[in-house]
Order: structure tokens, then C-alpha cells, then sequence
């Protein structure tokens, strides 16, 4: 009978407790053993191991975060981290593991791979910088939150006649921040992809006021230079007269906690039963995630060094329908 382990690892997302358990029985389904690793590559090393029956992962679907606990571990990033985790796997009989994560857990499979030990990784990360998925797991949640408060925003924004500078997750990757400003109509977007100088802003600010808008919505991706607390600081420093008065909303965590989505549910079963199929298939090696709708296996090889660029038509959406 196989043996494999499933951990979560990096930023936590929701929908990776949707995926932990379609792969905890799609695994079961297949005859094998699951088991469950505690915290990520952190719990692999120091042998957390816990087989996992389809009763242990029952009603967590519904739940944002991960059941097995995530966490960030330098010690992994080298190789005497690695051979402690692959002794630990060896040592419970476990054959293959399923890495649910993003950019820098699947480097973790990658140097896994690189040693002979089977990995399938399954994209996970709210940021959707991951090479590989066009969309990954958790994307559609955190957007939902981030709507949700700029719509709330906008409403007091409009009562009191301020600009809101909303500040979103995405320390590389503004993803988040301009598809969040798209759709929650925002009067500027601000990502670290697209360097915008802060007198733009200022200027956009302005021009929204000069137009007769109740309000002026900015997002910005807390990875942009300078991020919302910089702006707002430029604005202070040197726009007495802007119309507006400004505020500053950081939304930080609020978006990574919330209950998975109907997208996201559904994104991370498909994804989790891709997974055993690929190792069923005798085919690790690879990230599973959704390309044009169909689930696709990436190589690894190919994940890593791969990039996947914010859209810069998008950007000019933004820009053309905040008028
Ligand atoms: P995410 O997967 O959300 O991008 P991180 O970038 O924090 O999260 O990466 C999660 C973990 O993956 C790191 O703490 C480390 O254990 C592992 N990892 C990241 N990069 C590498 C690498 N180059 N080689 C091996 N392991 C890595």
C-alpha cells in the first residue's frame, strides 16, 4: 500500500483546508495512507506526522486557514534541512508528499524533487503570483474580503467627502490590489509592477474632486513604493488644498481569514484530486493549477523559474474607468 503526507506551507489561504481534504480522500479512495504533516516544512523535519482518516478532515472545507498549521521555515532552504525531512519521511514509511502552497513552498518542492523525492505541489497563495495556475487557491476569497471593505469605504468616504487610501496584501505581486480596485471602482490603483509617482496620486485625488465625485477610493498593494502610510504622508507634506480629506485603511490580515468561497472551495477540491492523480499516474514533479479553466500539471522545473506578469491591459482599465 502507498503512504503519502500532505502539508500546507507560507502564507496561509483560504480554501487549503478544501484542498488538504481532497487529497486526504482521493488518496483513501486510492487504497493509500494519508498523513498529515503539523506546520509545514518546519513540522516534515521534526517528524509531526499524523495519518489522517476521512472522519478527521470532515467539516473543515467551510473553514479559512489550515487545520494543519503553516509556517515559514529557513532551516528547509538547506540541504541538511531537506535530507532531515526526507529521513523523517522514510523513516514513516511515507513515499510521496503533496506541498499545498505558493511561490516559495513550491521551491521547497522543487529542491525536494532535485533530491528523488516525489512532490506534487498544488497552488496556494493569495497573491496569484504563482507560475503555473491562472488563478491559484485563496485568490477569490481575500478579493471577496477587499471588495467588501472598499464598498464599505466608499460609503463613508462619500458621507464625509474623503479620499480613502486602502491599503491590500501583495508584497511582490499587486494582483490583489488592482483587480480589487477594478472591480470596487477605484479612482487609482497603486501596485509595485507599475511605479507610480506620488504626485500622480495626489493629482488623481484632485481631478476626482474637480469632477464632482463624492469621493476618492486609492488602492494600493502594500509592496508599492511608497505604500499607503508614504503617500498619505506626501499628500500631508505637500498638498494643503487637495479637495479631499485623507484617510488611510490597511486591511493587512482581515483578508487571509475568512471562509473559502464557493471559487475557492471548488478550485482547491479539483486541484487536491489532481494531486493523487498525478502521483497515481506515476507523474510527480509537477504543480497542479488551472489553465484556462482546465487543471494542468506544470513541471517543477518550469514553476520556479517561471513568471506570471500582472496584465498591463488591466492596468489601463482602471485608469480608463475611474473617470
Ligand atoms: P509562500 O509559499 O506563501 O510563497 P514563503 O515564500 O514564505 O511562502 O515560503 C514558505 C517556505 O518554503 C519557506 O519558509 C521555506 O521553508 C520554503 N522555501 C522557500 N524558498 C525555498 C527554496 N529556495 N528552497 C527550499 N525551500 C524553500
Amino acid at each position: 500500500m502507498k503512504r503519502i503526507a500532505v502539508l500546507t506551507s507560507g502564507g496561509d489561504a483560504p480554501g487549503m483546508n478544501a484542498a488538504i481534504r481532497a487529497v486526504v480522500r482521493s488518496g483513501i479512495a486510492k487504497g493509500w495512507e494519508v498523513f498529515g504533516v503539523e506546520h509545514g516544512f518546519a513540522g516534515l523535519i521534526a517528524g509531526k506526522l499524523n495519518p489522517l482518516g476521512p472522519r478527521d478532515v470532515g467539516s473543515i472545507m467551510q473553514r479559512g486557514g489550515t487545520v494543519l498549521g503553516s509556517a515559514r521555515c529557513p532551516e528547509f532552504k538547506t540541504e541538511e534541512g531537506r535530507l532531515a525531512a526526507i529521513h523523517q519521511m522514510s523513516a514513516a514509511g511515507v513515499e510521496a508528499l503533496v506541498v499545498i502552497g505558493g511561490n516559495g513552498s513550491q521551491r521547497g518542492s522543487h529542491s525536494l524533487v532535485r533530491m528523488d523525492f516525489p512532490v506534487v505541489g498544488v497552488a496556494s497563495t493569495i497573491d496569484n503570483d504563482l507560475y503555473g495556475s491562472d488563478v491559484t487557491i485563496g485568490v477569490d476569497t481575500a478579493l471577496n474580503v477587499a471588495l467588501e471593505a472598499i464598498d464599505r469605504l466608499k460609503v463613508t468616504a462619500s458621507s464625509h467627502q474623503r479620499a480613502m487610501l486602502v491599503e491590500v496584501m501583495g508584497r511582490g505581486s499587486g494582483y490583489l490590489a488592482l483587480m480589487a480596485g477594478i472591480t470596487g471602482g477605484a479612482e487609482a490603483v497603486v501596485i509595485p509592477e507599475c511605479p507610480t509617482e506620488p504626485e500622480r496620486v495626489a493629482a488623481e485625488i484632485r481631478r476626482a474632486y474637480e469632477r464632482g465625485k463624492p469621493h476618492a477610493i486609492v488602492v494600493v498593494a502594500e509592496g508599492a513604493n511608497p505604500n499607503a502610510q508614504g503617500l498619505a504622508q506626501y499628500v500631508a507634506e505637500h498638498h494643503a488644498q487637495l479637495g479631499f480629506e485623507l484617510r488611510v485603511t490597511i486591511l493587512g490580515y482581515t483578508q487571509r481569514g475568512a471562509p473559502p468561497t464557493f471559487a475557492d472551495r471548488m478550485l482547491a477540491t479539483r486541484l487536491g484530486v489532481a494531486a493523487t492523480e498525478q502521483l497515481a499516474a506515476g507523474n510527480p514533479g509537477v504543480l497542479v493549477g488551472v489553465v484556462k479553466g482546465e487543471v494542468v500539471a506544470t513541471p517543477l522545473d518550469e514553476v520556479v523559474s517561471g513568471k506570471k506578469p500582472i496584465d498591463p491591459r488591466l492596468m489601463e482599465v482602471a485608469r480608463v474607468l475611474a473617470r
